[in-house]
């Protein structure tokens, strides 16, 4: 399974192979900018269920029209995940690309974000994360096809749904395909404008603090109130002391309610905390301390709910020997291939968390993910494109 078998191999040398194929990448580049629009003009939030299975199906046709075998697996509150197996020629196990279909954008967005190209640039919704890594998928597994006359080894795409609010309908499965997979690789964006992979992710945890006070008239019974907003605002100043940026840990409350108006004392207040960690070692740690939190005000109660919901992707040398794979299919082409530690999480961190060898950021390259400015730089996916070719073969 080496790309030597490709085309012809002994008549080149396969440093040539390598260009030729990039050759061939670059010449579909337009083809592949028009596969990545489909994908986002149609619309796929995570929180519309109706939305995210018209996708879902679009792109089971779609698979299932290059060969695979296409799986829904439903899913009651978010949209249903796809599963696509494609077989291959030698009897190994194959390679999982992972992806998600959902993205953060409501329906209509592309009434004021459309999907247009501008200065070597594909803007819209979604388009870096992560519908043109979808693509890449596609005219990766077509073109091993060409080369190869069928895969030369078994391939899984996995596609889920949820990924954007935490992977909860589909992380089971996806930790059963990683399972049975030689190797996961995500194609989640790239890590910067050089299109670093992502050998690293820190684990990500979410808690909901809640506090009950004692309601009572601010002018009439001051004395009286216990209030929650202030009991909430000293454990948020005692929560930042957590913070260990030198170890790679962060804790933010990111969004505060409370209090119902201004001449009451506040009966409630909560926060939602944001919690990053970079070793699994730590998760332990941050949530025990998030459970012991001590009252400032005896008279209010104190509710933690919540926990880690992604475990840190460590730089295992699993993942190392992905990278170092990585490195050397670029380097055929010229091609210095960076690798990056990332702050955010995404569904490797459940593949790497158990031991199966992951290389994630193998998708499309851009800025903006999440925001009105999101956008891939089209030059790029011929690159993206050979170097997801060549893992799949190497791994
Ligand atoms: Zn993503």
């Amino acid at each position: 399974m080496t790309a030597q078998k490709s085309s012809s191999p002994k008549a080149r040398r396969p440093e040539n192979i390598w260009r030729e194929r990039l050759r061939s990448f670059e010449a579909r580049k337009d083809t592949i900018v028009n596969a990545i629009r489909e994908f986002v003009e149609i619309e796929s939030p995570s929180d519309s269920k109706p939305a995210a299975d018209r996708m879902c199906r679009f792109l089971a046709d779609r698979f299932e029209a290059m060969g695979g075998r296409a799986r829904v697996h439903p899913a009651a509150d978010f949209g249903d995940s796809l599963q696509i197996d494609f077989p291959g020629r030698e009897k190994v196990k194959p390679v999982l690309l992972l992806g998600h279909f959902d993205t953060v954008y409501p329906l209509g967005t592309l009434r004021t974000m459309p999907c247009r190209v501008s200065d070597g640039r594909l803007y819209g919704p979604g388009v870096l994360d992560m519908k043109s890594g979808i693509a890449l998928m596609q005219f990766v597994i077509e073109a091993l096809q060409a080369w190869h006359d069928g895969l030369p080894r078994p391939v899984t795409v996995f596609l889920v749904s949820d990924e954007e609010v935490g992977s909860y309908s589909s992380r089971k499965i996806t930790e059963s395909l990683a399972k049975e997979s030689a190797a996961v690789l995500v194609l989640e964006p790239a890590a910067g404008p050089q299109g670093a992979v992502k050998t690293a992710r820190k684990g990500v945890g979410e808690y909901r603090l809640s506090v009950a006070g004692m309601a009572a008239h601010a002018g009439l019974d001051p004395g009286k109130g216990h209030s929650a907003i202030v009991e909430l605002a000293r454990q948020i100043a005692a929560l930042s002391g957590l913070n260990d940026l030198k170890r790679g840990i962060s804790v933010n409350a990111g969004v505060i309610r409370g209090g119902t108006r201004s001449n009451v004392i506040a009966a409630e207040a909560s926060a939602e905390i944001d919690v990053r960690i970079k070793a699994a070692k730590q998760a332990a740690m941050l949530d025990r301390r998030l459970h012991s939190l001590k009252l400032f005000d005896k008279h209010c109660k104190l509710k933690i709910e919540g926990g880690i919901n992604r475990m840190p992707m460590e730089r295992t040398a699993g993942v190392a020997a992905l990278y170092k794979k990585a490195k050397a299919i670029a380097k055929q082409v010229h091609w210095k291939l960076d690798e990056a530690a990332v702050g955010g999480g995404s569904d490797g961190n459940f593949t790497a968390g158990l031991g199966v060898p992951t290389l994630d950021g193998m998708g499309g390259v851009g800025s903006g993910a999440h925001a009105a400015h999101e956008h891939i730089m089209i030059s790029e996916l011929p690159r993206r494109a050979l170097l997801l070719a060549g893992m799949i073969e190497s791994v």
